[in-house]
This record gives structure tokens, sequence and C-alpha cells, in this order.
């Protein structure tokens, strides 16, 4: 009999290893029912790899690793001990993995809108919006004075009136659902005229064409890719045409020899032939942002200066509020949406009115949405405080970190990210970190595993750390984790 198979009889049964106080202390961190699974998984894993190392010993020898069922048994393949004390790490990963639970991060990445972290981070005006309004029960669809039923999203559908110049505002779930929704009330069955330069793609499974085709509307496409011209759309039009679409292409850029077509042309086509036009902004920006030194970004009030009928925007993106979308417009089409069964379906919940209405609060005077709103604040924050916070970070740092990695200060580009500005990097500052100790994954990884969770970028085997998207008060505990992750003997 080889050994295997006299370990293989050694392995203890689930019950036995839960009882074990190594493995109790876990059933005191993590549900019972999950502890019992991971072990059972984790024994599973180690018994698979006995016997197929029994079976063909040539090829695999006892715990040559592998990963299966996220177990890495890579751990095992020194030692053939599966004591508790040997399988407690494994097990307690496999939990770590399967109980990933929402968390703050720190997002180091330079990207703004960073649609793995949350994408917009709130205001703290929104959190407390939130904290205050729904902890116990709030006036979600009520009105105080006459005690009456009231509209779930009146103040906020106010707001952006105020804010845009619309005559109707609606909010649903996200800008997906408002477009969706906005076609599907607007040109079910019909034809929606939209250029081809502008069936986008954004991230994950938004692609204009299915949406459109969900939604019931006919996609008429019209000009080139490079090219569109008003001629177009004039010659595209038939009885069943029932929609003028425009898409900011949010999220990439075509260069050289292009056409577009105004969308202040766009409206004046619609009205001498009667067809509505919509306008798919994606980002919605609400404060013009070249005054500031930034690109260009459409604002929402632009739009709807220029006689659009429809604009749908998120909420989550520029806005820097919670994940939403909002529909603005004329009375009779922003009306004719809200009546559409479907909103029902794609309706917001009372966290996300309470966190919207605070942030929109903040955009009546622009001087506090610039100061409060993270979004905002990132974007505008000056080089200077940037490398600043750099400069904080490397302070704080004990000689022997120092001395144990190469660390710099680096200049570089920050990007907004969620399919805002694309190609348009803000100038920054960032903390370069390697090793010749190790790989910069490896550095990234252990920056990752940090409590909370430090998320860098990787260039040219270095980790780079962009203080644009940190916090002040996060400077400290980054500090704290390259203390941790160094390599001081
Ligand atoms: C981002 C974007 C969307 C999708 O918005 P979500 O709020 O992510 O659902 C739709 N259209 C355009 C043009 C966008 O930029």
């Amino acid at each position: 009999m080889n050994t295997n198979q006299n370990i293989l009889r050694s392995i203890p049964s689930v019950n036995e290893l839960i009882e074990s106080p190594e493995i109790l202390k876990l059933t005191g961190m993590y549900p019972r029912p999950l502890v019992v699974e991971a072990v059972r998984e984790v024994l599973e894993d180690v018994r698979q790899l006995l016997l197929r190392s029994t079976a063909e010993p040539q090829q695999s020898p006892p715990y040559q690793g592998g990963i299966k069922g996220g177990v890495e048994t890579s751990d095992l393949s020194q030692n053939t001990d599966i004591s508790p004390q040997r399988l407690y790490p494994l097990i307690e990963r496999v939990l770590r993995q399967k109980f990933c639970s929402i968390e703050h991060a720190i997002n180091a990445t330079g990207i703004i809108l960073h649609t793995g972290l949350g994408r917009a981070p709130l205001a703290e005006e929104a959190a407390k919006q939130i904290q205050d309004a729904i902890k116990s029960f709030c006036t979600l669809e009520i009105e105080k004075y006459s005690g009456k039923r009231g509209l779930r999203y009146h103040s906020v559908e106010q707001l952006v009136c105020v804010l845009t110049g619309a005559e109707s505002a609606l909010v649903v779930n996200n800008n997906a659902a408002a477009v969706l929704l906005a076609l599907d009330t607007l040109a079910r069955g019909k034809e929606a005229l939209v250029s081809r330069s502008q069936l986008v793609e954004i991230g994950g499974s938004f692609r204009m064409p299915d949406v459109m085709a969900k939604s019931g509307a006919i996609m008429g496409e019209v000009g080139t890719t490079n090219k569109t011209y008003l001629k177009d759309y004039e010659n595209a039009i038939t009885e069943n045409t029932g929609l003028i679409l425009k898409v900011h292409q949010s999220n990439f850029k075509i260069v050289g020899f292009t056409e577009t077509v105004d969308l202040k042309d766009l409206v004046a086509l619609g009205q001498t032939r009667n067809i509505p036009v919509m306008y798919d902004l994606g980002s919605g920006a609400l404060i013009v942002l070249q005054k500031y030194g930034l690109p260009y970004e459409p604002t929402v009030q632009e739009s709807i200066k220029a006689g659009v009928d429809v604009v749908t925007f998120s909420t989550d993106k520029l806005l820097g509020g919670p994940q939403g979308g909002i529909i603005a417009g004329k009375r009779r089409f922003v009306d004719a949406i809200k009546k559409n069964p479907l909103t029902r379906a794609l309706r917001v919940g009372k966290l996300t009115i309470a966190a919207l209405e605070a942030t929109l609060r903040l955009y009546l005077e622009e001087g506090l949405a610039l100061n409060k709103i993270p979004v905002l604040k990132m974007m505008l924050t000056p080089l200077d405080d940037v490398e600043e916070r750099c400069q904080g970070v490397i302070s704080k740092l004990s000689s022997e970190t120092k001395a144990s990695m190469n660390i710099s200060i680096i200049n570089g580009f920050s990007e907004m990210g969620g399919g805002s500005m694309p190609g348009e990097g803000i100038p920054t500052s960032l903390i370069s970190l390697c090793s010749e100790k190790t790989n910069a994954e490896e550095i990234a990884a252990r920056l990752r595993e940090n409590i909370p969770p430090i998320f860098a970028r990787i260039e040219q085997n270095r980790v780079l750390m962009d203080m644009r998207t940190v916090y002040d008060e996060e400077v400290e505990v980054i500090a704290k984790a390259l203390e941790k992750v160094s390599f001081k003997d």
C-alpha cells in the first residue's frame, strides 16, 4: 500500500473537522452552512488529488497542486499533513472567496468612474440623506401637508426640471432602462433613425442595436461610420418613421474625415416633419466642464435648450450620484413615457431617490457641487494637491520600507472612465512601486488583500497608485498597507 492510500484513510470527516478548535473559529466569522460547504470542498479536493496521484504516480506525484473549485492545493505540495491546522488556511481562503461582501475599497487606479469599484462615489450629503430618511419610515409616496398619496418621483423630478430647463422628467433604474423605456414608448413598431456612427456599445451588455430591438423599435441606420449628413436623415424619413435618435459617442472618438449632424438641425428636421427627436446623452453633465479646463462634454441643459424632445442620461456617471437614469424633456413625451406600464418594472427605490435628491440639490449652487460631489472634486483636484498626497504617503513610510522597495513619484494621467471623455487624460501624480524580490502582480495582489482593499494599476512591471482618486483620509491607510506589503527582511 503506498503512502497516498494511507493518507487517504486518514482524511478527517467533515464533522471532525468542523468540531476542531481551528475550524470552530471560522464558524464565528462566517455562516455555519458556508463553513460546512467550504470544508467539504477542500476535503474533496484533497481526496481527488490523492486519488489521481495514486492512479498515475509517474505523471502526477502527490499534492503537486493545481486549482480546483477555487482551492489552490499547491500549498499541500511540500507536505502531506492533513491536520486541521494545515487545512485551516485553505478553508479560510475558500470562505474568503465565496463570501466576498461589498466593502469599502481604496481606488488608486486613477479611473474616476470605475465600474468595478461602484462608479460614482456619493457625496456625504447623499449618504447622510440615505441614513436620515431611510432608517425608519419616510415620505416616499405621501404628501405630508395633505396626508394624501403623493408621487414617488416628485422632488427629484422638480429638481431636474429646475436644473435643466426641462418641462418634465422621470427617474428610472439606469440609463439603459431610460433608453429602453423611451424607445418602447416613442418608437415601438416604428422606425427610429440613427447614424451608423452612433450604434455604440457601452461596456457590459448595452449595445444600442440590441436595446432598440428589445424595445420593439425598428432601427433605421443612416449615413456611414465616419460621415452622416442631414440629408441622410431627410432621405430616410418614411411614413413609418417614429423617432430621430442621436446617441452620444460616450466611450470612443472618430477622428479625421468626419461629419455629424448638430442636435439643433435634427430638432429642426423633426419639427418640420413632426417626428420626435431623442438624444441619449450617456453621461449627462450638468456643469460646463470646459470652464474648468476639462474636455467638452455635452450638458443636459444645452440639449434641452436646443429643443430636443427627450434626453436620457445616467445619474452615476459625471453627475456623480447613485445608479439611475433620467428621462427629461417636453411634457407631452415624458408624460407618455410615464404612462408606459414598463415604468413600474424599471422604477427606483427609496435609497436611490434619497441619494439622488441630495446630489441634485448640491447642483443648485455650482460651487457647492464642485466642492462636494466626489466625481467633480476628483476631476478638478489640482496636480500639486495630488502630488502632495503622494508625498504624504511616502513621508509616513519607515526607512526600512523605503529601502526595501523602489518607490518614487512619477507623472501620468488619470482617466474619467465610465465611458466619459475617451482619450482625454487628466495629468496626475502617481506613486510607482517595484521590488527586485517579486513582480508587480504580487505587490498588487497584496494591496488588494489589505483591509480595506487597495486597487492600483500595473504598468511595465510597476505598481502605480494614482492619488487623484484617493481620499485624504486614505493616505494614512495606504502608508500602513505599504508597511505590510514591503519586503523588509
Ligand atoms: C453609459 C451609457 C448608457 C448606459 O447607461 P447606464 O446608466 O450605465 O445604464 C447608455 N447610453 C450611453 C450613450 C451611455 O454613455
